[in-house]
C-alpha cells in the first residue's frame, strides 16, 4: 500500500513517513491520542471508503448494500455486547457530532442543557459559549470545586433545581478522577432531566472494566472511538431501545449524509479487540502508569489538580513553577515529549496560554511502557522544567527519549 502511494504521490507519502517517525520517535502523552493496530488501520484504508450507504441496515436509499449492511450490523452488535446496551448508532463522524445529535434527539434548540464548563475539564460541545451547542441551546455550566478539583454534588444539584435543564451532560476531557455517574443520574432524575454521559476519553477504561459504567445511570451514552478505545476516528451513541428511533433520525437525516463505512468497519475491528482479555490488562496498565507518573511528579514538587489521578489523565497546575504552560509544552516537544497545555479550574490565565499541562498514558501503554518508564518520563519532564532555557539539557533529554522509544517500538500488536 505504502509503495503505491510513494509512486503515485511522493509529496504526501513523504509527509506521512515523517509523521510516522515523529509519532514513533516521541513520547505521546496527549491523553486523547493513541496508536491503533494495523488491523484497525487496514480496515480504515479499505475499499469500503467507496460506498454510499445513507440510511441504516435494511433501510438504505441506494442499492448494493449486501455487504455494508452486515459490516454496520456487526459493529452495532459488538458495541451492544461490549457496553451492555440495547441500541447503538455507529455513524457519527466524530464525538462532536455525536453530542449534538444526542441533544437534538431529546430537546429542541432554545431549551436548557447543563454541562461541565470547558476550563473545568468539560468539552466544547458540553455547551461552551463558542460551540454551536452553547449558542443554539440555553446553556448552563457547572464547575468543579476549584480547591479540590472534584465535583461538588450539592452545588450541582442546586444549580439543576434552579435552572431545570432538560439535559444534564456528564463526562470530561480533562478530569483526572473517576466520575460518579450514579450520583449525576440521581440529580438528573430529581429535576426530570435526561442524563447524557459522554465517555469519549474513558470508553476504553469502561470497556476494560476499570471505570464505573455509566450505562445503568444514563439515558444516552456518547463516545468517540479513537481515544482509550483505540479505534479509528469516529463516534458512537449508545441508548435504550425506547430512544433508538429519535437518536438514529437525529444523526441521519438530521445532521449527516452517508456514513463512513470504512470507519465503521474499523470501529468493528477495534470493538473486537476491546472485547479480548488482553484489552482489560491494557486498561489496568493505563491507570497503573498514570498513578506512577502522578506520584513521581508530586515528588518533584509539581502540583496536580485534585492531587493525583484515578484514570488515564493528569493535569499539572503549573502556577507554583512560574513557567507559562505554552513555554513548557514547547520545550517538552523539543525534548520529544508531546503534551498539551490546558486550562485548570478557575484558571487566572488566558485559554491560549493557560496554567495547566495535560498528560495521559493511553499511548505509552499501547507501546508497552510500564511503571518504570512512567517514572522515567516524570523525571524527564522535571529535567526539562528545571532547565527550561537550557538548550543542551533539552537536547540531551531528546536523545534519551529517542533511545527509550527505540526500546518500545510501535510494533504491530495483535490483541489475542
Ligand atoms: C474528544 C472529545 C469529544 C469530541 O470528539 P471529536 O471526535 O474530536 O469531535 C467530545 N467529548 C469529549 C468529552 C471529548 O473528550
Amino acid at each position: 500500500m505504502a509503495s503505491i502511494l510513494e509512486k503515485h504521490d511522493s509529496e504526501i507519502y513523504e509527509l506521512i513517513v515523517k509523521e510516522e517517525s515523529r509519532q514513533n520517535g516521541s513520547i505521546r502523552l496527549i491523553p486523547s491520542e493513541n496508536y491503533v493496530s494495523k488491523a484497525v488501520m487496514s480496515a480504515t484504508g479499505s475499499i469500503l471508503t467507496n460506498k454510499y450507504s445513507e440510511g441504516y441496515p435494511g433501510r438504505r436509499y441506494y442499492e448494493g448494500q449486501q455487504i455494508t449492511d452486515i459490516v454496520e450490523t456487526t459493529a452495532q452488535e459488538r458495541a451492544k455486547k461490549l457496553f451492555g446496551v440495547e441500541h447503538v448508532n455507529v455513524q457519527p463522524y466524530s464525538g462532536s457530532i455525536a453530542n449534538l445529535g444526542a441533544y437534538l434527539a431529546l430537546v429542541e434548540p432554545g431549551e436548557t442543557i447543563m454541562g461541565l464548563a470547558l476550563p473545568d475539564g468539560g468539552h466544547l460541545t458540553h455547551g461552551w459559549k463558542v460551540s454551536t451547542t452553547g449558542k443554539i441551546f440555553n446553556s448552563v455550566q457547572y464547575s468543579v470545586n476549584p480547591e479540590t478539583g472534584r465535583f461538588d454534588f450539592d452545588k450541582i444539584a442546586e444549580l439543576a433545581k434552579k435552572h431545570k435543564p432538560k439535559i444534564i451532560i456528564t463526562g470530561a476531557s480533562a478530569h483526572p478522577r473517576e466520575i460518579d455517574f450514579e450520583k449525576f443520574g440521581e440529580i438528573a432524575k430529581d429535576v426530570g432531566a435526561y442524563h447524557i454521559a459522554d465517555i469519549a476519553h474513558i470508553a476504553g477504561l469502561v470497556a476494560g472494566g476499570v471505570h464505573k459504567d455509566p450505562v445503568p445511570y444514563s439515558d444516552i451514552v456518547t463516545t468517540t472511538t479513537h481515544k482509550t478505545l483505540r479505534g479509528p476516528r469516529g463516534a458512537m451513541i449508545l441508548c435504550k431501545e425506547e430512544l433508538a428511533k429519535q437518536v438514529d433520525k437525529s444523526i441521519f437525516p438530521g445532521l449527516q449524509g452517508g456514513p463512513h463505512m470504512h470507519t465503521i468497519s474499523a470501529i468493528a475491528v477495534a470493538l473486537g479487540e476491546a472485547s479480548k482479555p488482553a484489552f482489560k490488562e491494557y486498561a489496568r496498565q493505563i491507570i497503573k502508569n498514570a498513578k506512577v507518573l502522578a506520584e513521581r511528579l508530586l515528588e518533584h514538587g509539581f502540583e496536580l489538580v485534585s492531587g493525583g489521578t484515578d484514570n488515564h489523565l493528569i493535569l499539572i497546575d503549573l502556577r507554583n513553577k512560574e513557567i507559562p504552560s505554552k513555554k513548557l509544552s514547547k520545550a517538552l516537544d523539543k525534548a520529544k515529549i508531546v503534551t498539551n497545555c490546558n486550562s485548570i479550574p478557575n484558571d487566572p490565565a488566558s485559554p491560549f496560554n493557560p496554567s495547566g499541562l495535560r498528560l495521559g498514558t493511553p499511548a505509552i501503554t499501547t507501546r508497552g511502557m510500564k511503571e518504570e518508564q512512567a517514572k522515567q518520563i516524570a523525571d524527564y519532564i522535571n529535567q526539562v522544567t528545571e532547565n527550561i532555557d537550557n538548550e543542551s539539557v533539552i537536547e540531551t533529554v531528546a536523545k534519551e527519549v529517542s533511545e527509550l522509544c527505540a526500546q518500545f517500538p510501535v510494533a504491530d500488536y495483535f490483541v489475542a
